[in-house]
């Protein structure tokens, strides 16, 4: 465990740790004493788990075995962790649901479904900074559709979609970046999307249990996220969709899988989608990653987007304060705003060498994630990282720094 080289820094950061009423929830979590800056990649598991994934198996799974699915709710397990979710994404009941697919696959289902609700627009837009799997798929859903793929620049997008807005059948954009943290408003994107009749989409993975997206207040058409981010449902947890009860009667996903039939078990030939969320369900959930999912959002719904939110923020400040005391010389690499108000859960350095740093960093217990070439995202997830933590990791930062120069 590295230690913080200013003691002031240190001591103040205990104070905040004192008068802080989340930081008790770092114990819930096995961190086995490593300081976790990683959470907007893969955190820490929640403690308990291994105890409930065996409640799981061996108490509903051993004793019933295919009738767990009908008796033990697995069969509503999608909307149910899907209802949990909706509460961090200002979503009411019956719009979120975890189909148990990628992020990518469900991606592919909503870009899709969104340009066959506009059949006669040619383009399909994106961010050019968008997350590399978000332009594979929407250059696959292009192709596919015969429509063109249009890639703006971050203020490309806005100009695009005022200009050529009557073009676009859909706009995907996300509320984080992934790289830099820096925040597009949810709002104003969707109502110019509205404004020129395209649909919206936004991928919400880098902003899921961390900043609040008020997807029903901000009328957002579709969305799809990650599992295994800041929600912290583990390696390859599945990702979710939201469909508004608006869209439900005249979405047409894709992937009509058995699970979205209005009647799975009724083994009829013809493709009858269900008339509600369940739609954008695809084949049989991957139950023990749902179990694992629905754990670790307990204690995210309890506190409540928002407090997460103000939480992840005031680490995210301690960090560039306890840099700009230790090394303004590295404050001045910041790849991010420096404005709270203007990042997500993570910011970013540009240092050469981030791939050198981030293994010092973590042979020293600090776990954080270089981006090549000269990337490193430190993310603040609001109920497992402390202030005392950041003094330290930012100790070790700029030792780490400096060794591999
Ligand atoms: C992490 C992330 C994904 C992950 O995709 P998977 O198919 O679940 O691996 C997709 N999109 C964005 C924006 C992400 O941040």
């Amino acid at each position: 465990m590295p230690s913080a080289g200013n003691s002031r820094l240190l001591d103040e950061a205990r104070r905040r740790d004192d008068l802080a009423p989340l930081t008790e929830y770092v114990r819930a979590f096995a961190t086995d004493g490593v300081i976790h800056l990683n959470g907007n990649s893969l955190g820490p598991p929640r403690s308990g788990l291994a105890a409930e994934l065996d409640r799981v198996v061996t108490g509903q799974w051993a004793p019933r075995q295919v009738q767990a699915w009908f008796k033990d709710g697995w069969l509503d397990l999608p909307r149910t962790v899907g209802d949990k979710l909706g509460t961090l994404l200002g979503a009411g009941p019956g719009q979120v649901v975890v189909a148990g697919e990628t992020t990518s696959t469900t991606l592919f289902n909503a870009l899709t479904a969104a340009c066959r609700l506009r059949p006669d627009r040619p383009v399909l837009l994106i961010e050019a900074e968008s997350f590399p799997t978000d332009l594979y798929i929407a250059d696959s859903v292009a192709k596919l559709l015969d429509r063109e793929l249009v890639v703006e620049s971050r203020d490309g997008f806005d100009t695009y979609l005022r200009d050529n807005g009557s073009r676009v059948a859909a706009a995907l954009a996300a509320p984080v970046d992934f790289r830099t943290g820096e925040r597009r408003e949810i709002r104003p994107t969707t109502a110019l999307c509205h404004a020129v009749g395209a649909i919206s989409v936004w991928d919400l993975s880098h902003a899921t249990g961390v900043l609040p997206v008020d997807l029903d207040a901000n009328a957002v058409d579709l969305a799809v996220g990650c599992g295994y981010k800041y929600l912290g449902g583990g390696p390859g947890a599945p990702a979710f969709t939201y469909v508004p009860i608006r869209l439900q009667p005249t979405v047409d996903f894709p992937l009509s899988g058995w699970h979205g039939h209005a009647k799975p078990f009724a083994m009829v030939q013809t493709f009858i989608p269900a008339d509600d969320i369940d739609q954008a369900r695809t084949g049989t959930p991957p139950l023990l990653s749902l179990v694992a999912l629905n754990h670790a959002l307990a204690p995210l719904v309890e506190v409540g987007i928002h407090e997460l939110h103000r939480r992840s923020s005031e680490l995210g400040e301690f960090f560039l304060e306890c840099l700009a005391d230790r090394s303004p010389e590295l404050l001045g690499r910041l790849a991010s705003p420096l404005d709270a108000d203007r990042r997500g859960g993570h910011l970013a350095l540009r240092v050469p060498q981030a791939d050198k740093v981030e293994e010092a960093l973590a042979d020293s217990g600090v776990l954080v994630d270089a981006r090549p070439p000269d990337l490193i995202r430190f993310a603040f997830a609001p109920l497992y990282v402390t202030h005392e933590q950041v003094a330290n990791a930012v100790d070790a930062l700029c030792r780490a720094v400096e060794g591999v120069q």
